[in-house]
């Protein structure tokens, strides 16, 4: 069977039917990290372990014509902490494995770690191991493990009836640019070239939110898995859904709708979350932006018309 009637989430459903699960595991495939329980003593069950890794791949998830080797060195950070953020948690160690084709010079692997290190300090990540190997493509793995408070734990699972869905920032902006540079344009790259991650706000956010998820595949597939994990339905207002004029500004230059970048591009890194209604006032120093509201069943996108909210990326199915 080809991978691409699975798509992405399918094979990885497939996957999981074949592992177990164990005692202290908290939570396996299926959220941002996995969380541990690894609790032994007096106190130390109020705080999980939360391991995540993400992989980047030349050509698929930077480009050497386009990206420096520091903005891909700490893009492969800003991937995997963006996660730990998902899950209200705090990055402590990173492990990096890397392969290395033959044109590639002692130099250009130093400039991928001054754009890891950076980024690390940035988050307060320690790297202390890995792996090198030789490989036809760069291709680098990042493992980070951190922590998360029992009580400030955000799964994707959590949301619940009434809740406002909402975003830490606008959307799109890193297609816009991707987009851009595939067309071979000036303009709004930068973004896409070196983004960051709302690790400060998922920490803010996680003692009062239900769920949270990173914004890694667009606005669509995040509402999804939310929705699918917590049995929960959504109704996001197409209008509410926050687009930047500068992401509006690419999209006309070269044809394209920033509203599909926004609900399929994916890549932007900010966190989309579930929150009661009544629990709004403990978040009003966050930026964020209400795109709608949780409901019983069913997921639309509403603009006038209610119509499924379809979409997000998915790396076999374009
Ligand atoms: P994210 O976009 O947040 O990094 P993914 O969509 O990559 O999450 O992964 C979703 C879930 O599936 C995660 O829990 C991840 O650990 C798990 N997962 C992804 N690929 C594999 C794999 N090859 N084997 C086992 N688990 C996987
Ligand atoms: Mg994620």
């Amino acid at each position: 069977m080809k991978i691409e009637e699975l798509g992405e989430f399918g094979l990885i459903d497939r996957l999981a039917e074949r592992l177990d699960g164990k005692e202290g595991l908290v939570q396996g495939i299926g959220d941002d990290c996995a969380v541990l329980n690894e609790g032994k003593g007096k106190g130390k069950g109020d705080v999980y372990t939360l391991m995540t890794t993400d992989m980047l791949v030349s050509g698929d998830h930077f480009n050497r014509d386009w990206h420096t080797p520091k903005q891909i060195g700490s893009k492969s950070i800003v991937v995997n902490v963006s996660d730990i953020a998902a899950m209200g948690g705090y990055p402590e160690w990173g492990l990096i494995s890397i392969a290395i084709p033959d044109d590639i010079e002692v130099e250009y692997i130093e400039e991928i770690y001054d754009g890891m290190l950076e980024a690390s300090e940035r988050y307060g990540l320690t790297i202390i191991g890995g792996d090198t190997t030789h490989g036809e493509l760069l291709v680098i793995n990042v493992v980070v493990i951190g922590k998360v408070e029992k009580k400030n734990l955000s799964l994707r699972s959590d949301a619940k009836v009434g809740d406002l869905v909402c975003v830490t920032g606008d959307l799109g902006k890193s297609w816009a640019g991707l987009d851009l540079l595939r067309a071979g344009k000036e303009g709004y790259t930068g973004y896409h070239l070196e983004p960051k991650c709302r690790l400060e706000e998922g920490r803010k956010l996680a003692p009062h939110v239900n769920a949270m998820i990173d914004v890694s595949d667009g606005l669509a597939s995040e509402v999804n898995h939310i929705c699918r994990d917590s049995s929960v339905g959504a109704l996001i207002d197409k209008e509410k859904i926050p687009i930047s004029e500068k992401t509006k500004e690419a999209a006309s230059s070269i044809g394209k709708d920033p509203m599909f970048w926004a609900l399929s591009g994916g890549e932007d890194f900010e966190l989309v979350f579930t929150i009661p209604k009544d629990r709004l006032s403990l978040i009003d120093k966050i930026e964020k932006i209400i795109v709608g509201e949780i409901t019983e069943e069913g997921v639309y996108l509403v603009d006038g018309k209610k119509t499924e909210l379809k979409g997000g990326y998915d790396h076999f199915n374009l």
